[in-house]
Order: structure tokens, then sequence, then C-alpha cells
């Protein structure tokens, strides 16, 4: 048999990490890698972050799982905390982020149902979106590397031009449920949208009694140095799909909405046999105590700018690699004028670690607790990388 064990959808590099201390990954062969990838935008804490492996720990001794059949002090109290920190009124627990999308558009379309309304069933999105891997999250992105193959998708979705607020109106009839978005783009290539598109999207879900879901499963939780991307527009969404950071490394996320938005969504209408268990929610707790106070989000700010100057100050010197650095808080990207696929793989190599994105953009996403001397250290060795590194013939 040819096929390998693991399914081979991956395209794995050859770093075989098999332990973590703080912002740095050590490999099979004891190799070191400063890891600025944080598991794509999952590590906030790092790794073997005490608070977060002692929460684990201790509940895993505790009690691992029951069921959603019983009771939940664990989930309640994480919901709560929650509840008091967003512009949500009620929380669903997920184990993905695809999960938690698809909540997000259940809940969407349930709320017009509910209403009475079940012809408005359509999610408007945009180009270059990632949401998931599942069914409903691929036939919400227009990418066909996600679709290709697994047809036939789903039906109730419309995608309009990214940060195009125009091309969104024009979007909209009478089928239209709401709007779905990433306020910052992640696999798309870390695109913030304008304060114009996101205030513009509110705008017109608040004239046509639509649902503002966000998908905030990479820029939400402490990422853009706020808890969640949306408090840098003003506005607050009906519905956020929230994961990868929230569990700090622990597989969780969750479906945010508000009373509102969440009216269709009564008992029966949505479960999950996982989600929401004891241990997920210890790691959610630790990792709020952690990034959820005013002193760890400012901080997520300062060190997002520290590096960014960093990064900015030392482009011109490679200026026949790197084009310019966008994002927000510690969510960055490096506009690459070269593959940045492959500079991300020689990257590897030299021992550090980031993520390629669409639009030739090289994700920059360390840990938030990365301190002075990983900014000096990665930048370092950046550089040192950008001067070896030979472009490929044909860019050549
Ligand atoms: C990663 C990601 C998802 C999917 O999350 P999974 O946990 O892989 O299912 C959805 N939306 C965005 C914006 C993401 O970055």
């Amino acid at each position: 048999m040819a096929v390998t064990p693991l399914m081979p959808v991956y395209p794995r590099s050859p770093v075989r990490p098999v332990r973590g201390e703080g912002c740095y990954l050590y490999g099979e062969g004891g190799e070191t890698y400063l890891d600025f990838a944080s598991g794509i935008a999952v590590n906030l804490l790092g790794h073997g972050h005490p608070h977060l492996t002692k929460a684990i720990q201790d509940q895993a001794a505790t009690l691992i799982h029951v069921s959603n059949l019983y009771g939940s002090p664990q989930g309640e109290a994480l919901a709560q905390r929650l509840v008091d920190s967003t512009f949500a009124d009620t929380v669903f627990f997920t184990n993905s982020g695809a999960e938690a999308v698809e909540c997000a558009i259940k809940t969407a379309r349930r709320y017009h149902h509910h209403h009475g309304r079940p012809e408005k069933h359509t999610l408007i999105t945009f180009k270059n979106a990632f949401h998931g891997r599942t069914l409903g999250t691929i036939s919400a992105t227009d990418q066909a590397k996600l679709r290709d193959g697994f047809a036939p998708l789903l039906p109730g979705f419309t995608v309009a031009e990214f940060d195009n607020l125009d091309a969104a109106k024009a979007a909209i009839d009478d089928h239209t449920a709401g709007f779905l978005v990433e306020p910052v783009q992640g696999e798309g290539g870390i695109r913030p949208a304008s304060q114009e598109f996101m205030k513009g999207l509110r705008a017109l879900a608040d004239e046509h009694d639509l649902m503002l879901v966000l998908d905030e499963v990479q820029c939400g939780v402490a990422r853009t140095g706020k808890l969640y991307a949306y408090e840098h527009y003003g506005i607050e969404p009906d519905i956020l799909a929230s994961a990868k950071g929230i569990g700090g490394g622990f597989p969780m996320g969750a479906c945010l909405a508000t009373e509102k938005a969440a009216a269709g969504m009564v008992i029966g209408t949505h479960g999950s046999t996982y989600g929401g268990g004891p241990l997920a929610m210890a790691a959610g707790g630790a990792v709020l105590d952690v990034v959820n106070t005013p002193e760890f989000l400012e901080r997520v700010t300062r060190m997002g700018d520290r590096l960014r100057g960093a990064l900015e100050q030392m482009i011109p010197n490679h200026d026949h690699l790197f084009e310019s650095v966008r994002g927000l808080g510690l969510m960055l990207g490096i506009k690459m004028k070269t593959d940045s696929r492959a500079f991300v793989t020689y990257l590897r190599d030299h021992g550090l670690l980031t993520v390629a994105a669409g639009d030739n953009v090289m994700r920059v996403l360390p840990p938030l607790v990365i301190e002075d001397s990983h900014i000096a250290e990665f930048v370092e060795k950046l550089s040192e990388a950008a001067r070896q590194y030979e472009l490929p013939q044909e860019a050549a």
C-alpha cells in the first residue's frame, strides 16, 4: 500500500516537534525553533505555560467528560465570563473553528426562520475568506483550492469583494440573511478590513434587519490587542465565531450571540457531544485568566508595535524580498515580492517558524507572551536568512 497511515492531505514540513517551552519548539533530533507561528495563531501563551498546563492537569484528574445531558457548572462559568467581556448574551461551545462558524451560520438562518422569513437564508461572504473545511464552511468561500472535487456544495452563500462596501450592498437581495466576514482576513493574507467597511456592514445590517456574523476564529482572543477584533471598529456583531487561541492549544471554539440573534436557537436545534466539556472549559478559563486583562491586552499592542516597527526598519535592507508589513497587534503579515511559501520553508531550515498565507504574505503570529528578546532574535535571524536567500530562478 502506498498511502501513508496519516491521510496525506498535508504537505508536512520536515520540522517534527516533540517538545515546547515558551516561544520555542524542539524537534525530534534536538533542533531548536523560534515559534512565530504558534500552531497557526493558537498557542497564545506559548508552549508549556504553567497556568494553562496546571488547569488542564487538575481538570483531567477531576473530570474530563460527561456529555451535554447534564448540567455544566464549568460551561456556565466560562460562558458567563465571555458574556461579561463581550457583546454577547449567550454562548455555544464547539471543538473547532469550523464548528463555531457552522453554529454561527445556523444561528443566522434560524433567526429569520424564527421571525417567519425562512426565505432569508443566504449569507454574503467575501473573496479570499477562510471559514474552515466542513462542507458548510467551504461552501462559504470562493476558493477553488478548498472546494474542488467536493461538489455539490451547499447553497446559501453569495461572495462579494472584501472591504468593498458598495459590493456588499449590491449583493443584498430578498434572500439575504446577513454578512459573514473576518474583520482581519487570516489565511487570505492578513488583511484588516477598513473602518468604513465594518461600520458600513453594521449600518446595512441594521437597515435591512440582517445578521452581522464575524469570523474571529483567527483574529479573536487578544491576538490583535483587543479581546475581539470588532472592538477596533467601534461596532458590535450579532453573532461571532471564536476558536484557535481560545483554548491556548486545547481544541475548542465558541459561537457567541446576542439574545436577539439567538432567538431561534431553542432546545433541540443544535448540539455537540464534546462541546463545552469540563476539560475544554478549564483550558478556556485559564487562557482568559491570562489574556483578558487591560494590562495584558495593552502589552500585546505594545509588543505588536515593536515587532512591526522592527520589521519595517528591516525591510529596506531586503527590498528585493519584502514589500510591506500589515496587520493588527500581534497578527502581522509581511507582503513578499517572491513566493512566501518558499521563503517560509527556507526560514524553517534556519530555525524560524512562520506561516504562509494568500496574496504572497508570510504570517508572523508569535505567542502573545513574547519578550523583547524574542523580537530581537526573530528580526536578526530573519534578516540573516533574507541576506542569504537566493531568489528562485523564475523570480530572479
Ligand atoms: C482556522 C480558521 C477557521 C477554521 O478553524 P478549524 O479549527 O480549523 O476548524 C475558520 N475561520 C478562520 C478565520 C480561521 O482562521
